[in-house]
């Protein structure tokens, strides 16, 4: 079978450079190696919304370009829905089907490419575009494969035990909320909720405790039928990208209402991704073993797989960055509160989730989002919640200039940002997953 997509071809050659200067700069998150998909119009306009491919500090805009021919048929067929701003209907493509886009995609991005001169009117500034979340988003589920995250917040509820017994066997999860899900560049309230007083007694009012989650969103391609579990070793042909994604946490509303159901209000007031769908096939030349550490137990076979050990990691580098409304008013930048890698931090894999989340006969669909967990390094340093970062706001973090943080203040903008980069490859970004906290009405 084909999982997972670790098959180099043409498009992911480092020495190939674009005919649109800025996307061979050297720091870009946005390469002609990288090709993501997002949704996008001119900002402020009425415009219909059209999908778009990233290149440098463009975007090729796919409306505009289906328009302006010279594509075989095959190629048009693909661009019909594209073009129409429909990014699911291509997304349910057999991936060979999305190969074939992405690589005439290329040819025509190419530095000398016949193309350059009818697609330089399709190319359009991102700075003069307004993004929408990139796909329609029926369903939306978030797991827990962050193992350092799930152990640091377990000694926090559970100090003798921390990991609970199921942890190492079954992917954890649960079904989030899918209208809820917005745009990087978003703002939204502070939750308001009921939170346990100091004695006990319920109590009512806005989140004190308000946090973010660093984590990958994986969107899944190509559906299942209900009753048709996919086998691992098919997997990753139903996923089509990644995002970042954040999942504002209401702490205090959480500790007193997840038991027994899990998580509820404490995380359904706003879920926030990165406009760029980064595919699975750009991300083909990071992918990384699957490793347990000795002594754990192997997964059940039906989360297992030459395959998915061979190369079912994703070797990305993940960061937060704060910046308060004091920084703002100071003229400062923001300042990163952690750094890590995916690969030390999942505990399962992309593949993984889909063989678990579908053996039951469940039925995904193209655009369904599955959220990683909190995606938390080996040390402490590394934790990508402030529950984490302060030891459950016992011990407040220090920013430069002398403010401090426990949880997020009103006026704070969290930014995730995460990229791809080794010896041989051309660095690849997923782009910025910001949004900014407003006061409680
Ligand atoms: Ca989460």
């Amino acid at each position: 079978m084909t999982t997972p997509h670790t098959r180099l071809d043409a498009t992911h050659d480092p020495a190939l450079r674009s005919w649109v200067p800025s996307a061979n700069a050297e720091g870009t998150d946005f390469p002609i190696q990288n090709l993501p998909f997002g949704r996008l119009r001119a900002a402020d306009s009425e415009e219909p919304w059209r999908i778009g491919v990233a290149i440098g500090d463009q975007a090729l805009d796919l409306q505009r370009a289906a328009a302006s021919g010279g594509w075989s048929a095959d190629i048009v067929a693909l661009l019909k829905p594209l073009a129409a701003g429909d990014l699911n209907s291509f997304m349910a493509q057999r991936p060979a089907a999305r190969r074939r886009l992405r690589a005439a995609l290329s040819a025509a991005l190419a530095e000398g490419s016949p193309s350059q001169a009818r697609l330089a009117g399709c190319v359009r500034p991102m700075a003069s575009l307004e993004m929408a979340v990139p796909c329609r988003i029926d369903d939306y589920t978030d797991f827990y494969t962050g193992i350092h995250h799930a152990t640091t917040v377990g000694k926090l509820f559970r100090p003798d035990n921390p990991l609970l017994p199921n942890y190492k066997w079954v992917p954890i999860g649960y079904h989030g909320r899918g209208s809820s899900i917005g745009v990087s560049g978003e703002s939204f309230r502070r939750p308001k909720g009921q939170t346990a007083g100091p004695d006990g007694t319920p109590q009512f009012g806005p989140c004190q405790r308000l946090d973010y989650e660093l984590e990958l969103g994986l969107f899944v391609g190509l559906g299942n039928e209900r009753g048709r579990p996919v086998p691992i070793d098919e997997a990753e042909d139903h996923l089509f990208g990644v995002t970042l994604l954040n999942d504002w946490s209401a702490r205090d509303v959480q500790a007193w209402e997840y038991q027994p159901l899990g998580p509820f209000l404490a995380k359904s007031f706003a879920t926030t991704v990165s406009p760029w769908i980064v595919t699975m096939d750009a991300l083909a030349p990071f992918r990384a073993p699957f490793t347990r550490p000795d002594g754990d137990p192997a997964p059940l076979p039906y989360l297992d797989g030459e395959a998915n050990r061979r190369a079912g990691a994703i070797d990305l580098t993940l960061e937060v960055w704060l910046h308060t409304a004091a920084q703002r008013e100071r003229g400062e930048g923001p300042v990163r509160l952690s750094s890590g890698r995916s690969v030390e931090a999942a505990y399962w894999t992309a593949a993984q989730l889909v063989a678990h989340h579908t053996v039951n006969g469940c039925n995904l669909q193209p655009g369904d989002l599955l959220g990683s967990g909190t995606l938390s390094g080996p040390l402490p340093e590394q934790a990508g919640s402030l529950l984490e970062l302060t030891q459950g706001g016992k011990q407040p973090i220090t920013l430069p200039g002398g403010d401090t943080r426990t949880f997020l203040r009103d006026g704070d903008t969290v930014i995730l940002r995460a990229f791809a980069q080794r010896d041989g490859a051309r660095r690849i970004g997923l782009g910025e997953c910001a949004a900014t906290v407003l006061p409680a009405v």
